[in-house]
């Protein structure tokens, strides 16, 4: 026999919220984040205090993510699942968890590609494909090839390509030594690890527990737009767009980089914050932008 008892939610979230203050920078969206999810409700039926017959399997639920989050734990592992432009992500240990700044690489993405039909999209180091996977989404004209080389987090980039129905082709392998991603691509974007030797020994608890391959660009961060760019300004049709995330202060590094490989129009793009957060250049033989082009 189940026991399942009557519980008000709003009592339930008011204690949760309670509970992680001493630990969280945020702990009522936290609390919002986990009662809705344990209990399948929204947030207005929370606040409402709606009561629920609950199963002893939620009560401990609850109390087990509470307690892990308190060590620090990130939350987004202990829910399973995270929102990226507005579609919710499987994720868990193994894999980077999507975060708000990189929806404007995806913006950027989608703005480029908007006069194309059917274009070809390459998406390096996918993660969890929530750059990738959004595309080939909110394009479904698009060809999109997702690579990712750790089986764990391949593991997530396939389960989120078949559970929101993306349609992506996923590749198992190391973006720097795949022979089978000739191209050439309208559009080729990456999220690759960029953090540093520095920024890796400062990490904020949570991070730490996330991979850090998915984290570490070398010592000074810029390893994979160094070999990416080498490799992949290749494979870009004419006309076409390699567009980066990047880390705080990396814009004139990644900017010289794409330089030095011929891109033109090379733009710096601003996430929410104000941070140069994305980095894209053009193959072309001219520079569109500020009229410059060429005669
Ligand atoms: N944005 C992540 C962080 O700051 C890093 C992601 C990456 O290296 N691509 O933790």
């Amino acid at each position: 026999m189940v026991n399942r008892e009557e519980i008000d939610l709003r009592k339930v979230y008011i204690e949760t919220k309670n509970t992680l203050s001493d630990f969280v920078e945020a702990p009522d969206f936290e609390a919002q984040q986990i009662v809705r999810q344990v209990f399948d409700v929204s947030y207005s039926e929370i606040l409402t205090g709606v009561k629920r017959m609950a199963c002893p399997e939620q009560i401990k639920r609850i109390r087990d993510i509470v307690t892990r989050r308190c060590e620090h734990y990130p939350l987004q592992y202990l829910l399973g699942e995270w929102d990226f432009f507005g579609r919710p992500f499987l994720v868990g240990e193994g894999v980077l968890i999507p975060r708000a700044d990189t929806e404007v690489l995806v913006e950027e993405a989608l703005r480029f590609l908007e006069p194309l039909s059917a274009p070809k999209v390459l998406d390096l180091c996918s993660g969890s494909g929530c750059i990738g996977l959004t595309v080939a989404l909110e394009r479904p004209d698009a060809q999109v090839t997702a690579v990712e080389k750790s089986p764990a987090a391949f593991c997530y980039l396939t389960q989120n390509n078949e559970r929101l129905g993306a349609k992506a082709e996923c590749l198992l392998g190391d973006a720097l030594a795949l022979e089978a991603v000739k191209g050439p691509f309208d559009l080729i974007v990456s999220n690759p690890p960029y953090l540093t030797g520095q920024d890796m020994a400062e990490l904020q608890v949570e991070v730490r527990f996330e991979p850090a391959e998915a984290l570490y660009g070398d010592e000074d961060g810029l390893y994979f737009y160094r070999e990416l760019t080498k490799i992949y300004v290749q494979r870009l049709r004419p006309g076409g767009m390699l567009a980066y995330e990047i880390g705080e202060g990396q814009q004139n590094a990644v900017s010289e980089l794409l330089a030095a490989a011929s891109l033109k129009s090379i733009c710096q793009i601003p996430d929410y914050n104000g941070i140069i957060r994305c980095i894209t250049g053009k193959n072309c033989d001219f520079v569109e932008d500020y009229g410059l082009s060429a005669v």
